[in-house]
């Protein structure tokens, strides 16, 4: 269609003009959920000597043993190695000791009868040569790499960080979003409403959509269609803030003012309108300085989906997250689509009698009804090329 780009040219000239954001080190205590921005290598051998597993005794093994062992000594976790002279006595270990040295068997507590200062194997005990004992650098060596960057650190990373003494985390930056709605027709949501109006709930489905991926550092803003307020708030907000997410006055009406108020500021356009529904409006482009502005469209539906589709997995990208696999989905029933478009269809997923997890769609009269979208896990994406998605094809799914 003409002037329309497509989602896939959409996708790509954003990720070609994204800035790439900056890294901080922070405490460990403030990492989680962070994205990860270093590489970690082990500290040291993991385990760092050879650790008793159970608590119990280490003793010498050898073919025949003694049917008992003489207490000579006691290994605790965290105390300096013990050493083990005669081969007919024992020392009592417990969980994460050092194995003392002269010892290669540890035989589990609950295989042995303590009577007195000795230990007496129960019957039918047969104790192997190594057992028990989790030999130093069997996890991994020192030097090893055991992270990459591009992860998020959940708490898997956390323990890894830990043990290899991370105290100070390199993780990326949260970039400052200031959220921009705009319209002579929206209100708070706390005001006595005037004929006409309706209130403001873009800018909070935004701010959800993002805080819910760990961008705390958004703020919202309202600013009426009027052009010279327009561009005085949106050169205040490029000033302080490292990217823009602006819902409305992106389409052709006589009051989307957008756009012209953004490059009237130098904000230079890379794209305006895709092909696609809902969202075909909207405006991507980048200030002075390398700053990102997405402009999304007005409509409730339209917004979410952009914001989804296109600001967050960039932001997220630039971020140094590494890309996820997609998540596919299998449709449900037949549903109707643009051949000229791509369509994004909200949808509830749910597991059918076959454990196939499959896409209900909902119904959506236009890009307005967003009342129908309550309970749904996001939108699956049809490409263009055909007017009806069939059941059963493979589609991928974009959560909220
Ligand atoms: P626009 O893209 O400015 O033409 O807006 C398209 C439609 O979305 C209009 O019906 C607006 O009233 C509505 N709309 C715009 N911004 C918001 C918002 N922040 N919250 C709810 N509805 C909005
Ligand atoms: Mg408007």
């Amino acid at each position: 269609m003409d002037g329309l780009i497509s989602v896939a040219v959409a996708e790509a000239l954003i990720a070609e003009h994204m800035p790439a954001f900056a890294s901080e080190r922070v405490p460990l205590q403030r990492a989680a959920g962070r994205i990860l921005r270093q590489a970690v290598l082990a500290e040291r051998d993991q385990p760092p000597f050879d650790r008793v597993m159970m608590d119990g005794i280490a003793i010498r093994w050898r073919e025949t043993l003694p049917a008992a062992f003489k207490r000579v000594g006691v290994q605790l976790a965290g105390a300096p190695i013990a050493v083990l002279d005669d081969t007919d006595a024992c020392i009592e270990v417990t969980t994460g000791a050092v194995l003392p040295r002269g010892c290669d068997c540890v035989i589990p507590v609950e295989q042995t009868r303590c009577g007195g200062e000795r230990y007496h194997l129960r019957e039918g005990v047969a104790p192997q040569r190594d057992q028990f004992i989790h030999c130093r650098g069997n996890d991994c060596v020192a030097g090893a790499k055991v992270l990459d960057p591009g992860a998020r650190i959940g708490p898997t990373a956390m323990a890894l960080l830990a043990a290899n003494g991370v105290a100070q985390v390199e993780v990326a930056k949260v970039p400052s979003i200031a959220i921009i709605a705009t319209g002579d027709e929206l209100a708070t949501v706390d005001a006595v409403l005037e004929e006409g109006q309706i209130r403001r709930s873009n800018d909070f489905a935004l701010a959800s959509a993002l805080q819910a991926h760990g961008f705390d550092r958004a703020t919202s803003h309202h600013v009426g269609d009027d052009a010279q307020r327009t561009r005085e708030l949106l050169a205040r907000l490029l000033d302080e803030n490292d990217v823009l997410l602006l819902s409305g006055g992106v389409s052709m009406g006589q009051r989307d003012l957008v756009p012209a108020a953004l490059e009237a500021l130098g904000v230079r356009r890379v794209f305006h309108r895709i092909a696609q529904r809902p969202g075909k409006p909207m405006w991507f482009g980048i200030a002075p300085g390398g700053r990102a502005v997405f402009a999304l469209p007005g409509n409730p539906v339209s917004s979410l989906v952009c914001a989804i589709r296109y600001a967050r997995p960039a932001l997220l990208r630039a971020m140094g997250l590494s890309a996820a696999l997609p998540e596919r989905v299998t449709l449900a029933a037949d549903a109707e689509t643009n051949p000229a478009l791509t369509c994004f269809i909200p949808v509830h997923v749910h597991q059918d009698a076959s454990r196939l997890w499959v896409a209900q769609a909902v119904e959506s009269r236009n890009s307005g009804d967003f009342t129908s979208l309550a309970g749904t896990d996001g939108v699956v994406e049809v490409p263009p090329g055909q007017s009806v998605a069939r059941a059963g094809a493979a589609v991928v799914l974009h959560r909220w």
